[in-house]
């Protein structure tokens, strides 16, 4: 994980990547709603450092759900990601912090569990790609879109942290 991302590393004081403002959206899905995992998985972000500025349970609709899912809709599996991304409730959040959309991928895993390392929540706690737990926006752009997607704007809080900003960042 580290050497896939050291090329990545930005420390030019001009890099958008440097914003403690980041945001991503992270969903804990039905598997990993009904497996009790949602408490952990919060607590993997809270405990990184990065700040949860909106969440919400909800069951997702089929069209909701093609909307998030969009670049997907030709893959064979795409029928049955919907039918299992809309039978249950969703824990759907916004964490933000430094390079908040690259980290959140990286505690996740990779898609496929089987290809997650320990220490992932993906590696941790899942085995197949169609249970796969959490999602992650995979960009910025995409981390903006889904978060417009799921959250309207006054569900989404922004307030100071005067402890994570003297605390988790120099
Ligand atoms: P990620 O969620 O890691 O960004 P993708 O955007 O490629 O991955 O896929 C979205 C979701 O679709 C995956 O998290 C997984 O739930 C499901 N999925 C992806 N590939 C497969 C597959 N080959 N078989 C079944 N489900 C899949």
């Amino acid at each position: 994980v580290v050497a896939a991302f050291a090329d990545d590393t930005c420390s030019k004081s001009d890099c958008p990547k440097m914003s403690t403002t980041e945001r991503t959206f992270i969903a804990v899905k039905p598997d990993g709603v009904h497996r009790g995992l949602v408490g952990k998985i919060i607590a993997r972000f809270e405990e990184r450092g990065f700040k949860l500025v909106a969440l919400k349970q909800l069951t997702a609709s089929k069209s909701h759900l093609e909307t998030h899912y969009q670049d997907l809709k030709d893959k064979p599996f795409f029928p049955s990601l919907i039918d299992y991304m809309s039978s249950g409730p969703v824990v759907a959040m916004v964490w933000q912090g430094l390079d908040a959309v690259k980290q959140g991928r990286a505690m996740l895993g990779a898609t496929n569990p089987l290809a997650s390392l320990p220490g992932t929540i993906r590696g941790d706690y899942a085995i197949q790609t169609g249970r796969n737990i959490c999602h992650g926006s995979d960009s910025v752009d995409s981390a903006n879109r889904e978060i417009a997607h799921w959250f309207k704007q006054d569900e989404i809080n922004d307030y100071a942290s005067p402890f994570i900003n003297s605390w988790v960042y120099e």
